[in-house]
C-alpha cells in the first residue's frame, strides 16, 4: 500500500530503508494481541537506512551516511525522564516508531516495513562504517533491550546471568552477557536449541522441564532476563535467583503469574521490568557491538515472505532473527 511520509523538516533525516528486523512485538501489534490496535499497521522498529536527504539544521548526518532507527521516533525532550536520556520513559508519552499517535503529522506512526522513513535526527542512530548492516538491524531493538538491563544492573565478569528463552532478544542477551565475561545459562522450552545456546557462548542450557537442574541452580543467579512473549509461571525462575538478585522481565506485558510473596521476602529478591533503552544508550550498544564485532544471527527474507516468517517466530522456529531485505522493493523485476 501507499503511505505518506512528511516533508523533510529542518531537523529531519530522510532514510531509504535497506533492512528491517522482525520483532515479536510486530506480531503482537499486527494481531492485536496487546488489545485492539491501530490499522493500517505498518510495523518495523529495527531499521537500517541510507540517508537520502537532511534538513537545514541537521548536524549528525550527511547524505549517503547510514542511520539506524529503533523503537521510538520522538518524545517531548523536556521532561525529567527525557532530560535523563530515558526518552523511552517520556512522561508526556514517547512516540513509538509505529502505531503511536503521530504528534507531528496526525494519525499514527508507520514503521520500517516500508521504503522510506522521515525521522528527527535525535532519534536516528549513527551506524559506524564496516558493520554488517543486515545483522546490525536487530541491535536496534533486541540488542538495546537486553543491553540496557545489563548496564543498569552492572553485569561484571564472573557474574551468573540467566537468559530465559532463546529467541531474538534471548540470543542477543547471551552474546552481550558473554561479551562481559559473565557466566551465562540459557533456559529454553526447545530441546533443539541446547546446542545453539552453547555455540553462542552459554556455559549451560537447561530445559524448563528439567526439574533436577532447576533444583541444582536454586539461589544461583545474579541477574535473570526473561524474554518470554507471554505471561508464564515465574516462580521457578525466582527460585534460582540469589539473595538480592533481580529478575528483569522484558517480554510479557500481561499480569505476572505466580510469584510467591514469601519467596521474595525471605530471599530479598527483585522482580522488575525494562523497556528498550534511551537514545544515548542505543548509540552505546551500537558502538559497543561495532568494536567487538557482535551482530545478530539472522535469516534474510523478502517482504513477501513475512507471513511465513511470523508463523515461524510464533512456533519458536527462528534462528534467531528474521530481517527483511528491502532491496526487492527497489529493483523492478
Ligand atoms: P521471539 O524471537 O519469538 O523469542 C521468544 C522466545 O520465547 C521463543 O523463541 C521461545 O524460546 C520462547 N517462548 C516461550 N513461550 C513461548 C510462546 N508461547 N510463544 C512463542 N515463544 C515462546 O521474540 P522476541 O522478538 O525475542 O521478543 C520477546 C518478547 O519481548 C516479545 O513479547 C516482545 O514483544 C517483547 N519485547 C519487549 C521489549 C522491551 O522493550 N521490553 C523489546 C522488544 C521485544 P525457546 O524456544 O528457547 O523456549
Ligand atoms: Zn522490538
Ligand atoms: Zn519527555
Amino acid at each position: 500500500m501507499q503511505i505518506e511520509r512528511r516533508a523533510v523538516g529542518a531537523n529531519d533525516v530522510l532514510l531509504d530503508v535497506l533492512y528491517c528486523g522482525v520483532c515479536h512485538s510486530d506480531i503482537h501489534h499486527v494481531r492485536s494481541e496487546w488489545g485492539p490496535d491501530r490499522y493500517p499497521c505498518v510495523p518495523g522498529h529495527e531499521i537500517i537506512g541510507r540517508v537520502l536527504a537532511v534538513g537545514s539544521a541537521v548536524t549528525k548526518f550527511k547524505v549517503g551516511d547510514i542511520g539506524g532507527v529503533g523503537c521510538m521516533v520522538d518524545s517531548c525532550r523536556t521532561c525529567d525522564n527525557c532530560l535523563a536520556d530515558r526518552e523511552q520513559n517520556c512522561l508526556n508519552g514517547v512516540t513509538l516508531t509505529y502505531n503511536s499517535p503521530d504528534k507531528v503529522s496526525g494519525g499514527h506512526t508507520f514503521g520500517g516495513y516500508s521504503d522510506k522513513l522521515v525521522v528527527t535526527e535525535h532519534f536516528v542512530i549513527r551506524i559506524p562504517p564496516g558493520m554488517d548492516l543486515a545483522a546490525t538491524a536487530p541491535l536496534l531493538c533486541a540488542g538495546i533491550t537486553t543491553f540496557s538491563p545489563m548496564q543498569y544492573w552492572r553485569v561484571e565478569p564472573g557474574q551468573r546471568v540467566g537468559v530465559v528463552d532463546l529467541g531474538g532478544l534471548g540470543h542477543m542477551a547471551v552474546k552481550l552477557a558473554v561479551a562481559r565475561r559473565a557466566e551465562v545459562t540459557v533456559f529454553t522450552t526447545s530441546p533443539g536449541k541446547i546446542a545453539d545456546a552453547k555455540r553462542l557462548g552459554a556455559r549451560e542450557a537447561v530445559l524448563w522441564s528439567d526439574s533436577e537442574a532447576m533444583k541444582r541452580l536454586a539461589n544461583h543467579f545474579d541477574l535473570l532476563i526473561t524474554t518470554v512473549p507471554r505471561a508464564f509461571s515465574m516462580q521457578q525462575f525466582v527460585d534460582v535467583l540469589k539473595l538480592d538478585a533481580t529478575l528483569v522481565n522484558v517480554g510479557a506485558l500481561e499480569d505476572l503469574q505466580s510469584v510467591s510473596g514469601r519467596s521474595l521476602l525471605f530471599g530479598r529478591k527483585n522482580v522488575t521490568g525494562s523497556m528498550i533503552g534511551g537514545i544515548a544508550e542505543t548509540q552505546e550498544v551500537i558502538d559497543y557491538c561495532a568494536a567487538r564485532n557482535i551482530k545478530a544471527d539472522i535469516e534474510l527474507i523478502r517482504p513477501d515472505q513475512i507471513n511465513e516468517a511470523y508463523d515461524r517466530v510464533v512456533n519458536r522456529d527462528v534462528r534467531y532473527r528474521f530481517v527483511i531485505d528491502m532491496a526487492s522493493l527497489k529493483t523492478p523485476a
